[in-house]
């Protein structure tokens, strides 16, 4: 028999891949999806942005329930976890959402070939089952998704006991007394907050002299702040050189300061690219210095009808960022026309209150010397902050001094992920603050702190 031959075989189910290959199936492509979990969604739906909000919410409610119920006049006695029973919703919700992708596959008639797939110097693609078993198909054009993995630093083996990324933190059989977290960026800040509300003591272990390296600084210094009231310890300008477990728990050696004890650690320095085992260099695909796939405007990489997207190429390593980018790399193949706004990407970090931000800091704005106009509004202005009992952050509008157009906003506080996505398209349609708040914001929202930012920016705040 012949071997089945597609428009368009993608290596990878996460939020790049499968988003792709339904959006390439809508536009009439033969589609095939290669993927070595049964379970399809990638890492962003198995072990990352997923199951990391199932647990953020639920240690969330843990906490509320346990210490923050009384304010609204409930009390709540004997208060307790069952834990297993947390697991087990958050790998149903797991299920759930991956039940989907495939009824989506089925709907949109794209098959999904479980191995791990690899690209030969012909151009098809051969998938290699658990048992070696392989399978061979030919394909018009190879679009690459495989997405990233933990990446670690010198002196730190990801494959010790006690030694985990953020797969194993999101797992562990019960809380562990003392975890130590070694980077404040996102996943050390969400994982590190579940651990702490249930339970256990965490110490976070930064690099830098602040957190969230490249949110805005202010925002920042505010989340600090808020975390450690929270009851996360941080030790800030501590450059970790290695971890040696011991029968109790992890050593951490770190740069010109004592090491420090704990039970298990974190490992959250960053994400490298999944390009191993692809046979990318055999067909000759090129990379930069870091690993990453190089591709130009197309998504197409050095070989012809060849396309990589998401945490594979140098681009923000997001899920947001990687379907956008599968969308678009699959429009221009078949309609020539396809595009991601790089300037107006939001970032969002799900911690209690939750941090978001869309284009530029006012330190990227310092940095290019580009003079701008800001406007801030606290939450404590905000009525519905108040009803819920979270008037802490703020909202702060940037906007370019001459044309008044927004250039970034940055968020800390109630539903900050949400209250984005306004901003996100304000900025998507070049809209200035006075767009923002001409446009009318119902009454009470959190909304309206975004409109007050705005009006900040003029100078004509109302609440503040
Ligand atoms: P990150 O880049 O956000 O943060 C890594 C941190 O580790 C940095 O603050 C860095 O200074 C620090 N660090 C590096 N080397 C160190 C050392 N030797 N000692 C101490 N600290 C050190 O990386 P992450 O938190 O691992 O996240 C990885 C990727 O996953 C990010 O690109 C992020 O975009 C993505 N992610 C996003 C979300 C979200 O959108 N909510 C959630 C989780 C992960």
């Amino acid at each position: 028999m012949p071997n089945p031959t597609y428009d368009l075989v993608i290596i990878g189910a996460g939020p790049g891949g499968y988003v792709a290959a339904i959006r390439a199936a809508q536009l009439g492509l033969n589609v095939a999806c290669v993927d070595k979990n049964k379970q399809l969604g990638g890492t962003c739906l198995r072990v990352g942005c997923i199951p990391s909000k199932a647990l953020l919410e639920s240690s969330n409610l843990y906490e509320q329930t346990s210490k923050h119920l009384g304010v609204h006049g409930i009390e709540v006695k004997g208060v307790s976890l069952d834990y297993p029973a947390m697991l087990k919703r958050k790998e149903n919700v797991v299920a759930t959402l991956s039940g989907g992708i495939a009824a989506l596959f089925k709907k949109n008639k794209i098959t999904h070939y479980l191995g791990m797939g690899s690209i030969n110097p012909d151009k098809t693609v051969t998938v290699t089952d658990d048992a070696g078993k392989t399978k061979h198909v030919v394909a018009n054009n190879i679009l690459i998704a495989t997405g990233s993995r933990a990446a670690s630093i010198p002196g730190v083996d990801l494959s010790l006991d006690k030694v985990d990324t953020s797969t194993e933190a999101l797992s562990y059989d019960k809380p562990p007394k003392h975890l130590a977290v070694i980077g404040a960026g996102y996943i050390g800040l969400e994982i590190g907050s579940v651990w702490r509300r249930l339970g256990s003591k965490v110490t976070v272990l930064e690099y830098l002299d602040r957190v969230l390296p490249g949110m805005d600084a202010e925002l920042a210094r505010h989340a600090h702040k808020v975390f450690e009231k929270q009851g996360l310890h941080f030790e800030l300008k501590s450059r970790v050189t290695g971890v040696k477990p011991g029968k109790q728990g992890v050593t951490i050696e770190r740069d010109g300061a004592d090491p420090v004890k704990a039970d298990r650690v974190l490992v959250a320095v960053g994400r490298a690219p999944n390009t191993e085992g692809l046979g990318v260099e055999d067909v000759g695909i090129e990379r930069d210095d870091r690993g990453y796939i190089t591709v130009d405007a197309n998504y197409q990489t050095s070989v012809e009808s060849i396309y990589a997207i998401g945490d594979v190429i140098p681009t923000p390593m997001l899920a947001h960022v990687a379907e956008e980018e599968g969308i678009a790399c699959v429009e221009k193949i078949v309609t020539g026309y396809g595009h991601v706004d790089y300037s107006v990407i939001p970032a969002v970090v799900f911690t209690h209150p939750e941090i978001a931000s869309v284009g530029r800091s006012e330190s990227d704005l310092k940095d290019e010397a580009h003079e701008y106009k800001k406007g801030v509004f606290n939450f404590r202005g905000n009525g519905r902050a108040h009803a819920i009992d979270q008037a802490d952050g703020f909202v702060k509008v940037l906007a370019d001094k001459k044309t008044d157009r927004v250039l970034g906003v940055h968020i800390i506080g109630p539903d900050a992920g949400s209250l984005i996505a306004e901003c996100t398209s304000a900025m998507q349609y070049h809209a200035t603050p006075e767009d923002i708040y001409r446009t009318c914001h119902a009454h009470p929202t959190l909304s309206e702190a975004v409109k007050e930012a705005a009006l900040a920016v003029d100078g004509r705040v109302i609440h503040g």
